[in-house]
């Protein structure tokens, strides 16, 4: 007996960087984002450490050298956020990064979501 999935219909995202099936629910998803830095987001990151490096230089000297890395650190922190966002499933609530870390926190994610939305599901029936 083969598996149907949750959902069948699902929005096609555009310029997606991957395309998987959810474990849990079959689902077919993609994510636009990747978690590494992009070409793009290196010259983001050059760019801003110059601006605000050259903004410091006049306060703190060659230490402003230290802007970049700061820099760096924020783009690659929102850029694994935003992966992190897509991963989970929205369909059923299974977090891939959790499950490779946390099979038990990740079974946990997934029962919270689905409190979550039987929670929407009973609030909107009593409307
Ligand atoms: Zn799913």
């Amino acid at each position: 007996m083969s598996k149907k999935p949750l959902v069948s219909r699902v929005y096609k995202y555009k310029n997606k960087s991957s395309t998987f099936f959810c474990p849990l629910c079959s689902t077919e998803r993609g994510i636009t984002t990747s978690p590494r830095l992009t070409k793009k987001n290196m010259f983001q990151i050059f760019l801003t450490a110059i601006v605000l490096g050259s903004a410091l230089f006049p306060f703190i000297g060659v230490k402003c050298f230290f802007v970049f890395f700061v820099v760096w650190g924020i783009f690659e922190l929102a850029v694994r956020t935003d992966y992190k966002k897509q991963i989970s499933c929205p369909h059923c609530g299974f977090d891939a990064t959790w499950y490779k870390r946390d099979v038990k926190v990740a079974r946990q994610l997934v029962k919270d979501f689905w409190v979550q939305k039987q929670g929407l599901v009973d609030q909107k029936s009593k409307l």
